[in-house]
């Protein structure tokens, strides 16, 4: 029995086999082809072959004009080992006798390959290894890029154990059939993280080596409240964790029946909870779980993992299947925010050193048009139909919006045109993401109708810490006295200004700020559903004039451990009078 320790990132507790993907950066799975496919995988493989050996060469000359030619000669033994029949051949030989997937066969021949080098005497040779990974890794991900190899080929109830997964290949996957997640890397609130929380499944990360740990088959128990995962537990952890499983769903399951509760304060102060959803068809979350509607629809889903753009009438038919499941409930939709890990391969984009910093949201938009304007057409279009609302994401400054909602008055203008009904009226917001919006709320309020704190990438960039990096995750805390002053900024800028203000991060969802944020003037929350029934309950036990007592008290600390003692204090009362 090996006990591990990583980040408790989505709650519940999971018992099952592991589904091991890769034990590295890609997500390698082994497919089973048919006789007549096997042509098709050794096309690919010679293709990728070519690609390599293309950018390798583009790079050889690059180095050699601007380092000289000495230095290009590493490019020369790349290309031979490209060509190195123990590679070249064995992997075409895998693919034909084993009638598998082309990135299983590379994966498998680098892995043979690698073990041979690494058990000669040789130094020399031994040091070889690392060229033959790294060309191995080239040449997967001209592979990946191809087409990714994806978790589709999930066939049965398990918990993926996975490097890092990104948020395109769990798009695809049969969600019923991914029982847990844990991965190596990865933060609280990474994206893939936000995704296990929507599909209501157990996750811990930023377990390190837990690829390295597990075997394929191996029994799992995790537990995303504690972030503890155990590998083949003892028959008595086993029976205990079946226990502790049983009682968390009870719980989870009393909670969900407050679904028809209100969630209005012990003052009575009416408060609005809505869902975050990442495609269309988690959007009965509405119903499920008694919300006001949808405060954050995150449309980037439908652009990964796909050859082409989608079209406008695929844009729009996404939303219309929301607003049938919502009926007159609020729709927050946000034009797409590609970039940073949402990649999408149809636009060109060079992968960027910074990418979170980088080509991201508005600014991408905003640099394609016509892909922005088709997803305003696709909203437009739809704001007729029911209660629907525009949000750009990632701004930094106000000229951002001027420039989008110029676009988006092109846009009307053209529908008009074209005799096109659509709501001339329908709200603008914006997310407040960046330090810059933050800071400058008031002149950011002045240009919308909304404003919605995005703390997920707020808190990385307040903070400077990488949101999807466990090894900086001790920093990312929304409890750090940074964060909670910038956002009693946000929210009581947003208010003077008459525009109401949300939430739609992650800490919106964490009931330790729950008391905190309506004591700072926040009075709607959007989450994932699973969310909603605990932060209703202190919603319910909330006085708000005691609220503003705890806002007084933790503006004037500094040291985040004190702030969050005072929190757990006064959160706990609250629970008490349950
Ligand atoms: C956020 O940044 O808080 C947010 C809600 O957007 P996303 O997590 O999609 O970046
Ligand atoms: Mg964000």
């Amino acid at each position: 029995m090996i006990k591990l320790k990583g980040i408790a990132a989505s709650q519940g507790i999971s018992i099952g086999r592991a589904y091991l993907t890769s034990e590295r950066a890609y997500c390698v799975i082994k497919r089973n082809i048919d006789e007549n496919q096997i042509r098709k995988e050794i096309n690919r493989f010679k293709k990728a072959i070519f690609n390599t050996e293309v950018a390798f060469k583009r790079q050889k000359n690059k180095i050699a004009l601007e380092m000289g030619k000495k230095y290009a000669h590493l490019w020369d033994a790349y290309m031979l080992i490209l060509r190195d029949p123990l590679l070249y051949k064995d992997t075409i030989k895998i693919i034909v006798d084993e009638k598998i997937n082309v990135e299983y066969a590379l994966q498998m021949v680098i892995d043979k390959i690698t073990k041979i080098f690494s058990m000669l005497d040789d130094e020399y040779m031994r040091d070889r290894v690392r060229d033959v990974q790294d060309v191995g890794n080239k040449i997967m991900g001209d592979l990946l890029g191809q087409g990714r190899v994806s978790l589709k080929d999930l066939q049965s109830r398990m918990i993926v154990v996975a490097h890092t997964l990104h948020p395109s290949e769990i798009v695809e996957m049969k969600k019923e059939n991914m029982i847990g997640l844990v991965t190596d890397v990865g933060g609280r609130t990474s994206h893939i993280v936000i995704m296990a929380e929507s599909i209501e499944i157990p996750a811990v990360v930023g377990l390190k080596n837990i690829t390295k740990e597990v075997s394929p088959g191996d029994l799992l128990i995790i537990d995303g409240n504690s972030g503890i995962v155990y590998i083949n537990p003892e028959p008595e952890v086993i029976r205990d964790y079946r226990r502790k499983k049983r009682e968390f769903e009870s719980i989870r399951k009393k909670l969900i029946e407050l679904k028809d509760e209100p969630p209005v304060t012990k003052c009575g102060i009416e408060i609005d909870i809505a869902v975050n959803i990442e495609s269309s068809d988690e959007a009965y979350a509405v119903r499920q779980y008694g919300a006001s509607g949808i405060g954050l629809y995150r449309t980037e889903y439908l652009y990964l993992n796909r050859d082409n753009l989608p079209t406008e009438e695929e844009v729009y038919a996404s939303i219309k299947d929301v607003i049938r499941e919502v009926s007159s409930n609020s729709v927050i939709i946000r034009t797409v925010d590609l970039g940073a890990d949402k990649i999408s391969n149809q636009l060109g984009i060079e992968p960027e050193r910074n990418s979170f910093m980088g080509l991201r949201g508005i600014r991408l938009c905003l640099s394609y048009p016509g892909l922005f304007k088709t997803q305003l057409r696709a909203i437009l279009r739809a704001s007729r139909e029911g209660n629907v609302s525009l949000m750009y994401p990632m701004i930094s400054v106000v000229k951002e919006i001027i420039s989008a909602n110029h676009i988006l008055s092109e846009v009307k203008d053209e529908l008009e045109n074209e005799g096109i009904e659509f709501n001339r009226d329908m709200p603008i917001g914006v997310m407040i993401e960046t330090p810059a919006a933050a800071l400058d709320v008031e002149h950011i309020a002045d240009e919308v109708d909304f404003l919605s704190i995005g703390t997920n990438d707020l808190i990385q960039y307040i903070l400077a810490v990488d949101r999807i990096s466990e090894t900086v995750s001790y920093l990312y805390n929304p409890a750090d006295i940074s964060i909670l002053k910038l956002i009693n900024h946000v929210i009581s800028g947003g208010n003077k200004s008459k525009k109401w203000v949300s939430m739609c991060g992650e800490m919106a969802s964490d009931t330790l700020y729950t008391e905190l944020l309506l004591g700072m003037g926040l009075r709607k929350f959007s989450m994932s559903g699973i969310a909603i029934p605990k932060v209703k309950q202190i919603i319910r036990n909330t006085n708000i004039d005691r609220s503003r007592e705890l806002v007084e008290k933790v503006l004037a600390e500094h040291e985040t451990s004190k702030i969050i003692e005072l929190l757990k204090v006064s959160r706990d009362s609250l629970l008490e009078n349950t």
